[in-house]
């Protein structure tokens, strides 16, 4: 049988934690990265999404929690994570984008994970101020959902999407003060993971504020060589 290498396989199954404010652009690169190694990204959101679609327990309980405006309790979240990675998929390794969030899943997490798979934890930084910035200048197409930058990357002509003729216009989420506390809230509960993960010795800082291509290499070079 011939010998067709894999591209871009990672040697030894591993699972990467990516780590980041909200707005680090940390979902960008996992998708990427995701496409780039053929593993699977597992965010918190889809697993929401995937247990209240097939409307089993879990998701029924999510559900309850969601539509209050609650934060989805960890133990919740760990079961459905625990059932997730358990999937042949994740056999290869898989991405975690988003999980664990607090001190509790980081810790709960390590007695469900695969002893076997090398953990490694990838920090997106980003300064605070830039993430405020970015958020401020995006503006979304209403109809197509065409993102623009209202100081990089605008509309041709204000206000009109360029692909569809569209409204463009800021969401409420990206208004500064909505971003600051999404940002206070990073600070308090997630960023304590960083000195954990740094302490076992998995951690390492990209700069993620450069463009998303670049970020990216940098990512796919030290991979390559882990
Ligand atoms: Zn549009």
């Amino acid at each position: 049988m011939a010998n067709t290498p894999a591209l871009n396989k990672v040697k030894v199954p591993k699972i990467f934690i990516l780590l980041g404010a909200p707005g680090s652009g940390k979902g960008t690169q996992a998708k990427k990265l995701a496409g780039e190694y053929r593993i699977p990204q597992i965010s918190t959101g889809d697993l929401f999404r995937e247990h209240m679609t097939n409307d089993t327990e879990l998701g029924k309980i999510a559900k309850s929690y969601i539509q209050e405006g609650h934060l989805v309790p960890d133990d919740l979240v760990l079961n459905m994570l625990r059932h997730r990675i358990a999937r042949p998929d994740c056999k290869e390794g898989f991405l975690l984008d988003g999980v664990p969030r607090t001190m509790f899943q980081a810790k709960a997490m390590d007695n469900i994970l695969d002893p076997k798979m090398q953990v490694v934890c990838l920090c997106f930084d980003v300064p605070d101020s830039v993430i405020v910035k970015r958020a401020e200048g995006r503006m979304i197409c209403k109809s197509c959902n065409t993102i623009y930058n209202r100081d990089i990357s605008p509309p041709k002509v204000p206000g009109v999407c360029d692909k569809c003729g569209g409204g463009v216009y800021q969401r409420t989420d990206d208004a500064p003060e909505v971003v600051k506390e999404r940002l206070k809230v990073y600070h308090e509960l997630t960023q304590p993971l960083l000195a954990y993960y740094e302490k076992k010795g998995f951690l390492t800082h990209f700069n993620g504020n450069q463009s998303p291509d670049v970020v990216h290499d940098e990512l796919k070079k030290f991979i390559d060589a882990l």
